[in-house]
């Protein structure tokens, strides 16, 4: 008698946190395998899943068969299913949406695997752009499988996508050659080479400050890992951010690095996926989505500005691409390297419980000095009478927007043709408009929010929803008819500098600026090449550019991120103010920093001025402590949301009932979220904190299995481990 057939686990990316077994038709029994993609009933539709598994356990549900394989390729290796596993048990969602968070989009879109082959000896025809959605599921599996070592098409040429703008590599061009290290980096890089030959999985934390050399560092390991037959992953938080670094990177390695990330087309990221894969690129390049493509003989995983929040998706699998670069070094025994001047408190704290091995930058390049610091105390700047008892503030004259000291450095850059970077973290024109009578501000329609004026479109828009009016012709409250355009955003900053300096060559950098295609990297090549004066913008000119013309960096509203209600507003407020006066004197001339501040007495805005990233972290680790935040317990949060805003607190407070009894965690809330509305849908939370993550989990999890109150059904629910930032 023949063995039994076994049946398919398959993970389907539903709402449900488990496997379903399947029959698999007698069609596929030789050509099933882990990994596949595969298209199966499910109650009574079709859904799309993962074949995670085989079993022989019949359960008592009645079994259905698996209808077709699609793509004909294993999607997924057993590295990058056994990361998914962890993704989905450790951030709470079903394994299938883990798995589709690492799916390859083009597969989503029905596309092949595979780039179509180039003919045999065809002379390197650009496989890139083969046909999407050529050999739709037939379901037989014939042929096709097994094929991943099959796609040989020698020598693509190698053009990074053209949105980008700044990078574009010739495959197999002759690469950059290396720098000569400096003293620190030798030290620093022999470290890493150290743990590289120890082939063993190693975490290090490179603490080097701004403009101190660290991609050098990263390069140096990345060469070797290369050399010796291995992969190496390089992720950065955010493409906008990393332009210029990533054509360092590119150009370092010519042909044998491609970038991976959201907005090269499906074409290009198919082929930078497939070469990847076997080895034919052995350096890939992307942001938090890339730390799932399947490197083989993964031996580097490179974290650059590894405290960035943008390495979390905010989003369903709610997972934080460091930690998961982390966890997969882990498991395929690779060395992390985890770099920034600033680091996280939770990895700063790793490196305190022996976890992290940390390595130190002290020093920039050619031991340039730091640029000098100015702090303006804006209360004094303002002028005007002088606070007195029982008068409010806002009876005070305004602060200015660019105070006189600002100005005059401005001037002295004009002067001498150095450059200008301008930080102020609003985009739009007025950030409030008020109704001159009553006060009232006017808000969005579908969020709690107040609305943002976008002069160029005449509108005021909602930085949440994007939703966008005109602004009324009478208050809604007061029928009042006049409006008070208040706040700054970068618009009305720049009108106030085409005013003071009508001469001077002005760019502005921000969301709206950009959205025309090409818009951020021609504003970058301007820079570079000195045509503009003064650059204006928002965080996106405070990190990771390097221009050596900028010889004066501004901060308009120095206190602004300590303002949001978050216990990492300090940490945040700190890492900005220290990355954007890294971008002034990178080069010969010496830099200038002026911070305009209105609590210039603030021990993090002290600590920035000196660039004391050690006593603030000090400070700030002991704040937490006593505090009970992170890094020395840990956090989930639940969200509820849903249109009806009695419902979503009724459904809140259950939930705190539930978990109450859960010993080893603690509750906080429930409360409002700070934007107690969002596109019409009403939000509510609660925080679980302890010291146990098992807990947290069971606690977490018994929330989410807990069927919805009667009546309360129409309210959702989302679990979110490890948050960084709430809104
Ligand atoms: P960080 O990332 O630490 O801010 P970068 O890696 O951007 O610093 O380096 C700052 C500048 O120093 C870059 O222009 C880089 O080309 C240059 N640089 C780095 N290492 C060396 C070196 N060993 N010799 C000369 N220049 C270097
Ligand atoms: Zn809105």
């Amino acid at each position: 008698m023949p063995p039994r057939k076994p049946l398919a686990q398959v993970a389907v990316p539903l709402g449900l946190r488990r496997v379903f077994s399947y029959r698999v038709p007698p069609a596929l029994h030789d050509v099933l395998r882990i990994g596949h993609r595969v298209r199966v009933p499910f109650g009574p539709r079709r859904a799309y899943g993962y074949v995670v598994g085989f079993t022989t356990e019949v359960p008592d549900a009645k079994l259905r068969a698996i209808t077709a394989i699609e793509p004909q390729e294993v999607v997924f290796t057993p590295e990058i299913l056994r990361l998914t596993r962890w993704v989905a048990d450790y951030y709470l969602t079903p394994w299938g949406q883990a798995l589709e968070a690492a799916l390859p989009p083009w597969v989503r879109h029905g596309g092949a695997l595979v780039p179509r082959r180039a003919p045999r000896g065809g002379g390197g025809a650009p496989a890139g752009g083969a046909a999407v959605g050529g050999d739709g599921g037939g379901g037989d599996g014939s042929g096709g499988v097994g094929a991943c070592g099959g796609f040989d098409t020698a020598s693509i040429a190698c053009v990074a996508d053209g949105g980008l703008g700044a990078v574009s590599i010739a495959g197999g061009a002759g690469a950059e050659l290396p720098l000569v290290l400096q003293a620190e980096q030798v030290v620093a890089a022999a470290a890493v080479a150290e743990a590289l030959a120890t082939r063993r999985f190693t975490s290090l934390l490179l603490l080097g400050v701004t403009g101190s050399g660290k991609t050098e560092v990263y390069l140096d390991a990345a060469q070797r890992v290369v050399a010796e037959g291995g992969g190496v992953l390089f992720l950065v938080p955010e493409i906008a951010m990393g332009t210029q670094i990533l054509s360092r990177v590119l150009r370092r390695f010519g042909g044998k690095a491609g970038l991976y990330h959201s907005q090269t087309g499906d074409a290009e990221r198919r082929r930078v996926w497939n070469e990847a894969r076997t080895g034919r690129l052995p350096v890939v390049v992307g942001t938090r989505s890339a730390v799932f493509v399947p490197v083989p003989d993964l031996r580097l995983v490179v974290v650059d500005e590894e405290h960035e929040s943008a390495y979390k998706q905010d989003d369903t699998p709610r997972y934080h691409g460091r930690d998961t670069a982390v966890m997969r070094a882990r498991m395929e025994n690779a060395v992390i390297v985890l770099g920034s001047a600033t680091p996280s408190l939770e990895s700063l704290y790793n490196v305190e419980a022996g976890k992290y091995r940390l390595l130190r930058l002290r020093e920039r390049i050619d031991a340039r000095p730091h640029a000098r610091v100015t702090l303006v105390d804006l209360n004094e700047a303002r002028g005007g009478d002088p606070p007195e008892r029982g008068r409010p503030r806002s009876m005070k004259l305004p602060a200015p927007v660019l105070s006189p000291p600002l100005l005059r450095a401005i001037q002295e850059r004009i002067d001498r043709g150095e450059q200008s970077i301008l930080f102020l973290n609003r985009r739009g024109h007025s950030t409030i408009v008020q109704c001159s009578a009553c006060g009232e501000a006017l808000n969005c329609e579908q969020c709690d929010v107040v609305m943002t004026f976008h002069k160029p479109d005449g509108v005021i828009r909602c930085h949440y929803c994007s939703a966008s009016r005109h602004v009324p012709a009478a208050c809604p409250s007061c029928r009042g008819e006049r409006f008070l355009y208040n706040g700054v955003g970068t618009q009305k900053v720049e009108e106030m500098l085409v005013s003071a300096f009508p001469t001077a060559r002005l760019a502005r950098l921000d969301l709206d600026a950009v959205r025309k295609r090409g818009a951020h990297g021609r504003v970058i090549s301007a820079m570079e090449q000195g045509e503009v004066d003064i650059l204006l913008g928002t965080q996106m000119v405070a990190k990771g550019f390097h221009f050596p013309r900028v010889t004066l960096v501004g901060v308009l509203q120095a206190d602004r991120e300590m303002l949001q209600p978050d216990f990492r507003a300090g940490e945040r407020a700190f890492q900005i103010l220290t990355q954007v006066a890294g971008r002034s004197g990178r080069s010969e001339t010496a830099g200038e920093v002026v911070f305009q501040s209105l609590m210039p007495g603030h021990p993090v805005i002290a600590a920035a001025v000196i660039g004391d990233y050690a006593g603030f972290a000090s400070r700030e680790l002991e704040l937490r402590r006593t505090l009970g935040y992170p890094p020395f317990r840990r956090m989930t949060d639940i969200l509820v949301d849903g249109k009806d805003a009695d419902h979503v607190r009724r459904r809140a407070e259950a939930l705190c009932d539930l978990l109450t009894p859960h010993e080893g965690v603690e509750i906080l809330g429930p409360a409002p979220m700070p934007h107690a509305r969002l596109k019409g849908r009403y939000r509510w939370h609660l925080t679980l904190r302890g010291r146990s993550v098992a807990k947290l989990h069971a606690a977490a999890l018994a929330a989410l299995e807990a069927p919805a109150p009667a009546g309360l059904s129409g309210t959702r629910l989302m679990v979110d481990v490890d948050p960084v930032g709430m809104s």
